[in-house]
């Protein structure tokens, strides 16, 4: 640094002295944010005090129990309990951009809710880049839109995105946000991206989402918001890469495949939400091409199944640290709309 340079930053901080820094004005992308956090932030509220209501039974105000009051405490908690094994039934997709979900995952998801499963959709990058006439921030909120849309009509739970497109990295402020979704929605099963995949939006939301599940019941990993941990099995899966190959154009066959044939126009009518993405690659590449590449995709992962017309494919991700050995809830509870190959 010139010393000129020195002088005149040494009298800028002698003037700056006991002074309050100026608040910095958010940007665009943060007022973005902080709007559509206000929302998610009250639907995680009244959540977070349902739960917290239920637990109300085991804190009685008197110190006292009598026979009676402890009947009734054990009759509650056997309800409790009933009530806690069907909230077990909650599945999580998490995805890069808007519209991975409803390429790779919808079609089981769709499945898991006719099974009785409740079904949470957060898309990690708010899907900013996927344009080039508007900018970002006009872009997002577009997509965000869309992504609701889409969420309604697979009947999930909508979550906000909180960061841009290609600046999904392993960062732990990205980690410690998804780690306080994931401790708010508990979910026995997680859908997300494969380790290997053709983009690294793609490969870093699939271990970001790895390791915030593993912190589900860590109370020493503190998450933003600040969330409890909590203790129960989850069983993470990991879908089909773009493509079907792995960055160095490797066939990639899935362990096991759903047959998503009688879902199949529902997953089209989500992925049509995404109005703008169509739009944008029916000028560049011809009409209807956004529903066509699902056609052909989910028809390719059928015809590598062997027996669909339709489907998706999926790998377990280790037990160690999420769940059971042998816990496979997927093929579990789809019984007959799953196959996996003889001969991998
Ligand atoms: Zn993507």
């Amino acid at each position: 640094m010139k010393p000129e340079a020195r002088a005149d930053q040494t009298e800028g901080s002698k003037r700056n002295k006991g002074r309050i820094p100026r608040r910095k004005e958010p940007t665009e992308h943060e007022k973005f944010f902080r709007e559509d956090r206000k929302d998610h932030e009250g639907f995680l509220k009244q959540k977070l005090a349902k739960e917290a209501k239920a637990r109300q039974f085991w804190l009685p105000n008197s110190g006292f129990l009598t026979i009676c009051h402890l009947s009734f405490v054990m009759r509650r908690r056997s309800r409790f309990k009933s009530k806690k094994c069907m909230s077990d039934k909650v599945a999580m997709a998490i995805s890069a951009h808007p519209d991975d979900i409803e390429f790779y995952m919808a079609g089981t998801m769709l499945l898991l809710s006719a099974a009785g499963y409740d079904l949470h959709y957060l898309t990690v990058a708010n899907g900013g880049c996927g344009g080039t006439q508007q900018d970002a921030v006009t872009i997002a909120r577009t997509r965000a839109a869309e992504a609701k849309r889409a969420a309604e009509i697979l009947g999930a739970t909508f979550h906000p995105s909180f960061c841009n497109d290609l600046e999904i990295v392993y960062d732990l402020n990205l980690l410690r946000q998804l780690a306080a979704i994931i401790r708010a929605v508990k979910p026995g099963i997680i859908l997300t991206h494969p380790p290997v995949d053709y983009m690294e939006d793609h490969t870093f939301t699939c271990r970001l989402v790895v390791t915030a599940a593993f912190a589900r019941e860590m109370p020493n990993f503190v998450t933003t918001p600040a969330r409890k941990p909590y203790s129960a099995d989850v069983t993470i899966y990991h879908a089909t890469p773009h493509g079907l190959t792995d960055p160095l154009r490797r066939l990639m066959i899935p362990e096991l495949f759903v047959n998503t044939e009688d879902v199949h126009n529902r997953k089209c009518e989500a992925l049509a939400a995404h109005k703008s993405q169509a739009a944008w690659l029916e000028t560049s590449q011809g009409a209807n091409s956004l529903i066509s590449m699902l056609d052909a995709f989910s028809s390719k992962v059928g015809e590598l199944s062997g027996r669909f017309r339709h489907a998706e494919g999926w790998w377990r991700h280790s037990h160690l640290g999420f769940c059971r050995e042998d816990a496979d809830p997927l093929r579990e509870t789809l019984g007959s709309l799953t196959t996996t190959l003889k001969n991998p």
